[in-house]
C-alpha cells in the first residue's frame, strides 16, 4: 500500500469521530445511536485502513480499546486478570481462517486436533464475580477490560448469582465470569412501565441490562430480575487436586456444581462441520429463546491449548464469538441510476459497494422516488444504513452524515427519460416521475415482458434478451405486433435458429387461447393486478362491456377501489388503446370469458392459514387484501403469535414487523400474497 491519500485521512479520522460516539452512547449512557451489524461494519473499516496504512494508528483509535472507560458513578476497580472482549467472525468462512491462524500459530508444520466447545453468545453485559472463602465479595462490570466498576450491591440481588459457594473445602479464591442478561419478557415489562411512565425506551435487552446493572438504587435492580449465565472459572493461584477442571467442558460442570446457572445449550464439538451445524442449528433455533443471542462463541476446550496460545492485546487466541448474518449494515453508494419501468416510471436505484447482508450480497437497493431521496437526503458517495429483512428487498434506511465526504452534490432527477430522451413528467398528486413517450423503447419493452410474463399470457421463450432486440430492431412497437411476426423475423434475431423460431411462433399464437382474465392483466393497466384482472373479467365478461361501464360501474365492484376504477376507466378511453384492443382482437386473442370456470380461487390455496397486515399496500385496501385471503380460505387476524403464518408488509410497517422478524414469521409483499393466493 501507497501513502494514505487525504481522502483516506479524512474516512479514519471521521470513522473514528463516529465510533468514539457511538462506543459512549453504547457502553456510558445505555442507549446506543446505531444498531451493532452497523458498528461492527464501520468498526471493521477502520481496522482494515489501518491495517493498509500502520502509520494512521493511534493509541486513542477504538480498535485499540475495549469498551469504554467505567462512568465515574461507583467507585472503580481494577481486574485481577484483565477482561478481554472477544474476536468477531461475520461468517464461516471467517471462522475457518481464525482456525488455520491459531493451528499455524501452535504447530506450523503439523495439524492439531481441533476440539471445541461451542457457546451460545449471549447479549448481555459481562460481569467478574470474586468470591473469597466461598463467599461473594465483589462483582465488577468489565468497563475498558482494565478497570470496571464496583456494583457488588446490585449484584447481590440477581438470584442466580450464589452469594455463597457450594464447596465448603473449596480454593480461597474463586472468579467467575459470565454474562448479566434480562430476558426478553422483562425487558418488554421494564419498557411497557418506562413507556407508561413517560421515561425514555431501552433500545434492547442489552442496554437494558448493562443500564440496570449500573442502578444507584439496588432495590430497583431486584425488581428487574436480572438472570445470569457463567462461562469462565479462574482458581486464583492454588491448583486444586485432580479435580481441577483441565478443559472448558470440565469448567463448566464445575461452575454448575458451584451453583451457578449455565447455559445448557452448550456443544462439544470435534470438526469444522460441527460448528457448522451448531451455528446454523441455533441462528434457527435462538427464535424460541427466552432471551437474546446474538451469535455463538467458539472456544477452544483444552486449557493447555489455551494456555499455549495466550491473548492478543484485546482478546484470547484461542476463542471467537462467530456472529449471526446482519440485517442492517453500512455501505456506500456509489452511483443513483434510473430505472424505466414498464409503466414509464422513473426509479431511482442507488448501486452499492457490495455488502453481506442476512447472507446474501446485496449491491443495490431501490430509492422509490425523488421525494424518498430528499427525505433521506441521499447523495452519491455517502455510507448509508442498508437493510433487508426477511424476503423484502434490500432498503436504504438512512444517511451517515457525520461519514460525508466533502463537496457532495444532492441527488437531482433528470428533467429527460434517460432511455428516450423525452422531456418526464410529474403529476402534482403523485410522488413518481414519469416517461409518458408511449413508444419509449423501455415503456414497451416492460409492456412486452409483462404480456408474455407466467400469470399473463404465459409465452414461453418470449424472455427480455428477446424483447430487447424485437423492439431495438423496430419489429415489435405494441403488444399488437407480436401476433404478426413470421418465423423469419424472429429467425433473423441473434442465437435464433429456425427450430426456436418455429417454437416461439407457436407458443405466441397459443397464447391467444389464454382467458380474458389474463389479456385483461396483460395489457398492463396501472393497478390492475392478475387478482383484480379475475374479478373485473368476471363482472364484464366481455370487452365490449368493460368499455361500455361508467366509472361508477366500475366502482361499484366490490374489492376494486376508486384509484383501480380510476385508473381502468381512463385506460379505455384513450383512442390509441381502444385500437390496440381492436387489434386483439382481429388476431383473435380472447376478449370475452368463454364459460370460463368461475375465476374465484376455488382449491383455496392458503387454507387454514393465519395472516396479519401492517403498513400501507401499494395497491391493495386493508379490506380488500382481507377480503382475497378469506376467499383464498385463509383468515386475516390483528396481530401477531406464534399461530400466524405470514405477515403481509407494506411502507411504514410498524411493530408487528419486528415481532413477526423475533418469531420469524415468513413476510410477503402485496405482490407476493397475490402470488401465493393465485397457486393452485
Ligand atoms: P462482544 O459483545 O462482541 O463480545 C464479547 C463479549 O461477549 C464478552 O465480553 C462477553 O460479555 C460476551 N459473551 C456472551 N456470551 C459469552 C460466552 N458464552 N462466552 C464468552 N463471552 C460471552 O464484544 P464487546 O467488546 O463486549 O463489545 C463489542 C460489541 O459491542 C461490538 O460487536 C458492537 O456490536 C457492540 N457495540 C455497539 C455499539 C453501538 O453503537 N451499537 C457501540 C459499541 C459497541
Amino acid at each position: 500500500m501507497g501513502q494514505a491519500t487525504p481522502e483516506i485521512k479524512q474516512r479514519v479520522q471521521e470513522l473514528r469521530q463516529l465510533l468514539q460516539k457511538a462506543s459512549y452512547a453504547y457502553y456510558s449512557l445505555d442507549a446506543p445511536l446505531m444498531e451493532d451489524a452497523v458498528y461492527d461494519q464501520l468498526y471493521r473499516e477502520l481496522q482494515e485502513l489501518e491495517v493498509n496504512y500502520p502509520e494512521l494508528v493511534t493509541p486513542e483509535s477504538p480498535t485499540q480499546r475495549v469498551g469504554e472507560k467505567a462512568a465515574s458513578k461507583f467507585s472503580s476497580v481494577d481486574h485481577n486478570i484483565p477482561l478481554y472482549s472477544l474476536e468477531n467472525a461475520f461468517n464461516l468462512e471467517e471462522f475457518s481462517q481464525w482456525q488455520q491462524r491459531w493451528q499455524r500459530h501452535l504447530s506450523p508444520n503439523s495439524a492439531v486436533d481441533a476440539e471445541y466447545l461451542c457457546e451460545l453468545k449471549i447479549d448481555g453485559s459481562a460481569l467478574a464475580l470474586t468470591y473469597e472463602h466461598g463467599i461473594l465479595v465483589r462483582g465488577v462490570t468489565r468497563g475498558d477490560g482494565v478497570t470496571g466498576e464496583d456494583i457488588t450491591q446490585n449484584v447481590r440481588t440477581i438470584r442466580s448469582i450464589p452469594l455463597q459457594l457450594n464447596f465448603p473445602e473449596g480454593p480461597a479464591l474463586v472468579e467467575v465470569r459470565g454474562e448479566a442478561f434480562l430476558p426478553l419478557d422483562i425487558f418488554e415489562q421494564i419498557n411497557q412501565e418506562r413507556s407508561q411512565a413517560g421515561e425514555q425506551l431501552f433500545a434492547n435487552p442489552r442496554n437494558a441490562a448493562a443500564g440496570t446493572l449500573r442502578q444507584l438504587d439496588p432495590r430497583i435492580v431486584a425488581k428487574r430480575r436480572l438472570d445470569f449465565f457463567a462461562y469462565t472459572l479462574h482458581l486464583g493461584n492454588q491448583d486444586l487436586d485432580h479435580t481441577n477442571p483441565k478443559s472448558q467442558r470440565e469448567a463448566l460442570e464445575f461452575l454448575q456444581k458451584l451453583g451457578f446457572r449455565v447455559n445448557p445449550h452448550r456443544r462439544f464439538c470435534s470438526s469444522w462441520q460441527d460448528v457448522r451445524d451448531y451455528y446454523q442449528d441455533w441462528d434457527r433455533e435462538r427464535r424460541n429463546l427466552p432471551y437474546l443471542t446474538d451469535g455463538i462463541v467458539v472456544k477452544l476446550n483444552s486449557f493447555v491449548l489455551q494456555e499455549q496460545l495466550g491473548f492478543t492485546q484485546k482478546f484470547p487466541r484461542w476463542a471467537i464469538a462467530l456472529k449471526y448474518p446482519a440485517q442492517e449494515a453500512p455501505t456506500r453508494v456509489e452511483e443513483i441510476t434510473i430505472n424505466v419501468g414498464r409503466t414509464g416510471a422513473l426509479t431511482p436505484m442507488a448501486q452499492l459497494q457490495p455488502v453481506q447482508l442476512s447472507g446474501t450480497t446485496v449491491q443495490r437497493a431501490t430509492l422509490h422516488n425523488s421525494d424518498f431521496i430528499a427525505q433521506l437526503d441521499v447523495r452519491v458517495g455517502d455510507t448509508v444504513i442498508v437493510r433487508k429483512a426477511g424476503e423484502i428487498i434490500p432498503e436504504v434506511v438512512r444517511v451517515l452524515p457525520e461519514l460525508r465526504p466533502d463537496g457532495v452534490e444532492s441527488f437531482q432527477m433528470p428533467s429527460h427519460c434517460p432511455v428516450c430522451g423525452q422531456p418526464v413528467v410529474r403529476p402534482h398528486s403523485e410522488a413518481v416521475t414519469r416517461c409518458i413517450n408511449a413508444s419509449c423503447p423501455a415503456i414497451v419493452k416492460g409492456s412486452l415482458t409483462h404480456w408474455a410474463s407466467r400469470d399473463a399470457l404465459d409465452i414461453n421463450g418470449l424472455g427480455e434478451k428477446i424483447v430487447e432486440q424485437l423492439v431495438d430492431k423496430s419489429l415489435v412497437v405494441s403488444v399488437g405486433d407480436l401476433y404478426d411476426l413470421t418465423v423469419e423475423q424472429l429467425a433473423s434475431l441473434e442465437r435464433m435458429g429456425n427450430k426456436s423460431a418455429e417454437k416461439l411462433t407457436s407458443a405466441i399464437s397459443q397464447s391467444k387461447n389464454q382467458p380474458w382474465s389474463r389479456v385483461l392483466y396483460g395489457l398492463g393497466i396501472r393497478h390492475v393486478g392478475s387478482v383484480n384482472a379475475k374479478t373485473l373479467a368476471e363482472q364484464f365478461p366481455t370487452v365490449e362491456q368493460l368499455i361500455g361501464a361508467s366509472l361508477a360501474n366500475i366502482e361499484s365492484v366490490y374489492s376494486i377501489g376508486p384509484e383501480i376504477a380510476h385508473s381502468v376507466y381512463s385506460w379505455f378511453q384513450v383512442p390509441s388503446n381502444q385500437k390496440l384492443i381492436e387489434r386483439l382482437g382481429n388476431a383473435e386473442l380472447q376478449l370475452a370469458t368463454k364459460i370460463e370456470a368461475k375465476a374465484t380461487l376455488k382449491n383455496q390455496p392458503v387454507r387454514g392459514k393465519s395472516f396479519v397486515i401492517t403498513g400501507t399496500l401499494p395497491t391493495l385496501k386493508r379490506e380488500q387484501a382481507k377480503d382475497l385471503i378469506q376467499k383464498a380460505g385463509g383468515k386475516v387476524t390483528g396481530s401477531i403469535s406464534t399461530k400466524t403464518n405470514y405477515l403481509v408488509v407494506g411502507e411504514a410497517a410498524g411493530s408487528k414487523l419486528e415481532k413477526a422478524q423475533a418469531l420469524g414469521i415468513t413476510q410477503l409483499s402485496e405482490a407476493q400474497l397475490l402470488t401465493l393466493l393465485e397457486s393452485d
